[in-house]
């Protein structure tokens, strides 16, 4: 089983929840950078006060931010993990690359979760989120689209990229994913 994992795809495709589960079950570490921010913004810290705003709009938080985060997430595991949410511009990408250079390591496989909008939209509108209304999830699937899809073409031309059909219930999705994973 493939133990260095990245989990892409527009805002409601199901990346936390496959990524949790998948997590729990193969004993990675789980890294949603939207979760840690929003910890971050819950516990009213410095670097959550920055990142408030930001998030609210739907727009990305500074790269600057996030990849100190991801920095000191990674540095002390040796273990396996998988990233959700990040990287999430081909600038992330790249300084991701050059951090798991200095580890020592390398992404093993990008799934690629794809759903259509609609379903997006009414997924995320029945999650309910704060940045979970039409407005904001209108300019999530523009930043999605216009600085996030690139780094499509960018994990395919390295032969990484697995397409996951995220239409259907957690269940059967988990199950295809599986078996894309096996070595
Ligand atoms: P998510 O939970 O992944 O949908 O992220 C929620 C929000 O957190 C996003 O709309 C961004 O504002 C911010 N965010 C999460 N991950 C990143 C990232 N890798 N780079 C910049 N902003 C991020």
């Amino acid at each position: 089983m493939k133990q260095r994992l990245l989990f892409l795809g527009p805002p409601g495709a199901g990346k936390g929840t496959q990524a949790q589960r998948l997590a729990a079950r193969e004993g990675l570490l789980h890294l949603s950078t939207g979760d840690l921010l929003r910890a971050e913004v819950q516990a009213g810290t410095p670097l959550g006060q920055e990142a408030e705003a930001v998030m609210a709009s739907g727009e990305l938080v500074s790269d600057a931010l996030v990849l100190a985060i991801v920095r000191s997430r990674l540095e002390h595991h040796a273990g396996g993990w998988l990233l959700d949410g990040f990287p999430r511009n081909l600038p992330q990408a790249e300084a991701l690359e050059s951090l798991l250079t200095s580890l020592q390591q390398r992404i093993e496989q990008v799934i690629l979760l794809e759903l259509d909008d609609s379903v997006l939209i009414q997924r995320l509108l029945a999650r309910g989120r704060a940045d979970d209304n039409a407005e904001v999830i209108a300019n999530r699937l523009q930043v999605y689209r216009q600085q996030t899809a690139p780094l499509i073409a960018h994990y395919e031309s390295q032969g990484l990229l697995r397409r996951l059909d995220g239409a259907g219930s957690i269940d059967a999705i988990e199950e295809r994913l599986a078996s894309m994973l096996v070595d």
